[in-house]
């Protein structure tokens, strides 16, 4: 059995082939929740779903969609921000 703080679901489970061609059970942090919209609660895609130190590593395009918003906003939502903006232009 595993030291007791590994028992509790905390951590998630992956199952690893050793070199030895054995299969065991590591211990993972769990990755944090897929992004959504602010708006309308859509899931934001393109943007990638990691623990914070390795989007760290990751490159820019990897890590968002090049258009203003991209965080934060899906592309229905941003178009539509984007119209109105245009209209107050005017
Ligand atoms: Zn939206």
């Amino acid at each position: 059995m595993v030291r007791r703080a590994l028992r509790s679901r905390t951590l998630r489970r992956v199952k690893v082939k050793t070199p030895g061609n054995s299969v065991k059970t590591h211990f993972r942090k769990r990755k944090p929740k897929i992004a959504h919209c602010g708006k309308c609660g859509a899931i934001l895609k393109g943007i990638a779903r990691e623990t914070p130190r390795k989007i760290q590593n990751m490159p820019k395009t990897r890590k968002k969609v090049m258009r203003p918003f991209s965080g934060v906003l899906c592309t229905k939502c941003s178009r539509a921000l984007f119209k109105e903006k245009a209209k107050s232009l005017r």
